[in-house]
């Protein structure tokens, strides 16, 4: 199939502005699941609110757009009710670490298959360009225009702690190994996460004076590094992507098979 036979012509033009890396993530996404082979009849997008979120109405995938911060509790309920379905979940940086956080970590800590991709864009864009817990330290946003004084959380270490057993990182500007680690997280049996650091020229980009939306993805080419290479060492400020996790553990949805298996023998 071509790239276009993925997406719903009838929702085009999309609303994202020009230089906005949701369009580079979703053609990313459509070529791995194109790689992959997979038929759009198994599998299932669901989205919560914000930017990114308008994904699940562009693709032509079984779709659900739902509440923000809670499209991992209905994608864990599809999951329990439809186990053979591939379930992914993208989601905003705000809508899966701020209201989704605790569905976040619990997914991750129950190991359920779900494939998660975490728009990481440092922002609330949707509402307005409000700083987010991805934002970072000193950075400016319309309700921070002074600075923020948050800390940020690092997704990766986020993940690993609660327990996924997928955790990468990549940006916009990898698409190479975007599509790649998309592939496998798809693959992977169990709850995947991958961050993608992503640019919103219109919100934090020109809050934070980052430039347009190239000069973004320049600085995620100059500003990350393979995990463990020789330049971590030399400027330890650099952020690692790649692969950080990749381990099996039981799954959630075949350990409650198990549990339905034996209370109906037991009858
Ligand atoms: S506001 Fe930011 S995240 Fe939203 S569509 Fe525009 S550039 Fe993309």
């Amino acid at each position: 199939m071509a790239v276009h036979d993925y997406l719903r012509q009838r929702f085009m033009p999309h609303i994202w502005c020009p230089g906005c890396g949701n369009g580079i993530i979703m053609n990313n996404l459509i070529r791995a699941i194109e790689d992959l082979g997979m038929e759009k009849n198994d599998i299932v997008m669901i989205t919560g609110i914000g930017c990114s979120a308008r994904i699940s109405g562009y693709l032509d995938f079984h779709t659900l757009h739902t509440i923000h911060g809670r499209a991992l509790a209905f994608a864990t309920g599809l999951k329990l009710a439809r186990p053979e379905l591939n379930v992914i979940v993208p989601m905003g940086d705000g809508d899966a670490t701020a209201i989704g956080g605790n569905h976040f970590i619990h997914s991750a800590r129950r190991n359920i298959d779900i494939t998660s991709i975490i728009f990481n864009n440092s922002v609330y864009g949707m509402t307005g360009g409000q700083y987010s817990p991805l934002s970072g330290y000193g950075t400016k946003a319309t309700t921070a225009p002074f600075g923020n004084i948050d800390q940020a959380f690092d997704i990766v270490q986020l993940a690993k702690g609660s327990g996924a057993t997928f955790v990468a990182r990549t940006t916009t500007y990898h698409v190479t190994s975007m599509v790649k680690i998309f592939k496998k997280a798809i693959m992977h049996k169990g709850f995947s996460v991958v961050e993608v650091l992503t640019q919103c020229p219109t919100y934090f980009g020109r809050k934070n004076k980052l430039g347009d939306a190239a000069a973004m993805m320049k600085s995620y080419k100059e500003n990350t590094t393979p995990i463990a290479s020789k330049a971590k060492g030399k400027r330890p400020e650099l952020i690692e992507r790649g692969v950080f996790v990749e381990k099996q553990r039981p799954e959630y949805c075949d350990e409650y098979m198990k549990i339905i298996k034996k209370v109906h023998k037991g009858q």
